[in-house]
């Protein structure tokens, strides 16, 4: 059986002594959030996620979701298990007290959310989701869906989706053929085919609220291969009234369930939009008005982005868990002697953890694990100090934005670099089903795909985010990083500045190199980007990693009851720096040969 512990300690760390939250009392939402709050928080998670999450796991995922006469039915236990989900009161952790919610910062959702999905991923997507649904309701929905629906999806009574894919269009959303027209009561009636809707229909929630997007035809009825004429909709599976009342099914069918590789317990669906009544969210187009994208999108992307923020984290969570049972492992087979000679002589054969290749795998997947959580943390903070007005709100909100894409793809390929380390480290028993090993690779490899596959974000992040405000974002934050090294290139630390500085170096060379090929040779940037993003991810973690070594160092300076945790952290540290620093000449290396030879297949 596999096993799991939440993370608490780490987190506590975090929040408490790398973040110091309680310096941040003036942001909205952190007022009233004590250091003991926090840890009845991340307590109560932890409890609720390995005691009823955890052990429905591996049987949602022997069982998967059914398909029968039109309607979808969740594994055994998960519908329980959402009931206490709702009970108590997960699913509006971050939203705004005003709609029913609990107000906290979203770094505290976040920490639930990993501790949830390296739980039960599919589960933890159906809330997940919803949370997506109603922020963006909240910002684009008329003053009756606010009043009405939103406290309904906080509570959990009723679920959200996400509805973009189409047979013909994932990545590419001109291509989409949905098309919504407009009522002369003011709503629209929409007609196409989603597919891949994840928690589309399912048996946990009397209502789903779909968040859909589809094309408004032109004067002559035609809709066009361009965003601009994409709005962003809403549409319940049951009507809702404007005073709160449901009213009869709606034109939202479920044409089925696709059978697919991992997240069996996840319903991923085929829904059919048959004259389905839609509500176009956020203000309508003045007469004449062009635009490249409409303002209703803009929340959809809105929405995306902190959906990506969630995906990356999603990847922590599946290198957090496949970790933690491959460590259990190595501490129970027995496999050869020590290379230094039998560490138990009087037994037939050493321990796993005994072998260097054995503990380099597990020390991989413990410094990304760590590093890329106290990334994603601080990279949360970054989004509420921009929302804040604070001074340096305008410098968080250029950096957390920069970060996106590659929280989204680093940690989502970490993470099932992660997840296939530690199946190796099971050897055979790690193909068996059994054991559970493999269910976290099967589960986590989808991350690297939804919410805009990976290669993608890497053309986002070089083709986007790096030139904004003529390349504020990647200025700012190398020098931060050169701010740093300077106050911290004493003795103790040269093991952490140093290479952090070599790779903080390759960087700019690659930020460099982009700028003056990217524009003389398109494909040149696109040949780079993936490369670009593992670099720039390596160098960004590796800074966290030198930061929580210094923090470690001066708490060992003090003898704490917990020397372990620090000692560890240094260890963990000192691997990123030796072992995945190196890594970026080699990237940019990679980069630098161009596109010639890429572009020569036909
Ligand atoms: C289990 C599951 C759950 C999902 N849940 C949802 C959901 O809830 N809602 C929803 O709307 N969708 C959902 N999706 C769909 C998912 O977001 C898309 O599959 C994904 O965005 C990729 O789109 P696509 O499959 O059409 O691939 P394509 O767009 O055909 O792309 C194929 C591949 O080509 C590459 N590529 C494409 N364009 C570019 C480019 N410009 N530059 C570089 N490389 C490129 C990428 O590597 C990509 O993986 C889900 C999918 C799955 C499998």
């Amino acid at each position: 059986m596999p096993v799991y512990r939440a993370p608490v300690d780490d987190y506590r760390f975090l929040f408490h002594e790398f973040l110091e939250l309680e310096k941040h009392r003036d942001l909205p939402h952190f007022g009233e959030l004590s250091p003991d709050l926090i840890d009845d928080v991340l307590a109560n998670a932890a409890k609720f996620c390995e005691e009823v999450l955890q052990p429905i796991n591996q049987s949602g995922d022997e069982e998967g979701c059914h398909f029968e006469n039109g309607v979808v039915r969740t594994p055994e236990g998960f519908k329980q298990a959402y009931q206490a989900y709702c009970e108590a009161g997960w699913g509006g952790l971050a939203a705004p007290s005003e709609f029913g919610g609990a107000g906290l910062p979203a770094m505290i959702t976040m920490a639930v959310s990993e501790m949830a999905t390296s739980s039960n991923q599919s589960f933890a997507m159906y809330p997940g989701l919803t949370s997506a649904a109603y922020s963006a309701l909240i910002a684009t929905g008329a003053p009756w869906m606010k009043e009405h629906i939103v406290p309904r999806m906080i509570s959990g009574e009723w679920a959200g989706t996400m509805c973009l894919t189409e047979p013909g269009c994932g990545t590419d959303l001109r291509l989409m053929k949905t098309r919504a027209v407009e009522q002369p009561d003011g709503t629209y009636r929409m007609n196409g085919t989603k597919i891949f809707i994840s928690g589309g229909d399912q048996d946990l929630t009397d209502n789903i609220i779909h968040m859909a997007i589809a094309k408004i035809p032109d004067e002559n009825g035609q809709i066009r291969d361009d965003l601009s004429t994409v709005n962003f909709f809403m549409v319940p599976k049951f009507l809702v009234k404007e005073d709160g009342t449901m009213g009869a099914r709606n034109g939202v069918n479920t044409g089925g369930i696709e059978k697919k590789m991992g997240i069996k317990g996840q319903a991923t669906c085929v829904l059919n939009f048959d004259d389905a009544v839609a509500w176009r969210l956020g203000p309508k187009p003045t007469p004449g008005e062009k635009k490249s994208t409409s303002a209703g999108m803009a929340g959809m992307v809105g929405m995306m982005n902190a959906a990506r923020l969630g995906v990356g984290v999603q990847g922590i969570a599946t290198g957090e868990v496949a970790y933690q049972n491959a460590l259990a492992y190595v501490h129970e087979r027995r496999v050869g002697r020590a290379l230094t000679g039998a560490a138990e002589p009087d037994k037939p054969a050493d321990l796993l953890i005994v072998h260097p290749d054995v503990k380099r795998m597990l020390l991989h997947c413990r410094s990304f694990v760590e590093g890329a959580r106290a990334l994603a943390m601080w990279t949360t903070l970054n989004m509420s100090i921009a929302r804040s007005g604070r001074p340096d709100s305008d410098t968080a909100g250029l950096i957390s934005d920069l970060m996106t894409p590659v929280i989204k793809a680093f940690f989502t390929d970490m993470g099932f670099e992660a997840a296939n380390l530690a199946m190796q480290c099971y050897g055979g028993h790690g193909y068996i089903r059994d054991n559970g090993v493999e269910q976290f690779v099967r589960d986590g490899r989808i991350n690297l795909i939804y919410e805009g596959a990976n290669g993608v974000q890497a053309m986002d992040l070089v083709g986007r985010k790096l030139g904004r405000k003529g390349g504020a974002a990647p200025l700012a934050l190398f020098q931060m990083i050169v701010n740093w090294i300077g106050e911290n290139d004493g003795d103790a630390l040269k093991p952490f500045s140093k290479p952090l500085a070599r790779g903080l170096d390759t960087l700019q060379q690659a930020t460099m190199w982009l700028a003056q090929h990217g524009l003389a040779n398109p494909n040149d940037a696109g040949a780079a980007a993936s490369d670009y993003l593992r670099l720039m991810g390596i160098v960004l973690v590796g800074w966290m990693w030198a930061r929580m070594a210094r923090l470690a160092q001066e708490k060992l300076a003090a003898n704490p009851p917990n020397a372990g945790f620090y000692k560890d952290k240094l260890t963990a540290a000192k691997y990123w720096m030796e072992r995945m620093i190196p890594e970026c000449p080699m990237l940019l290396e990679r980069m630098s040969a161009g596109s010639a030879t890429i572009m020569e297949v036909a």
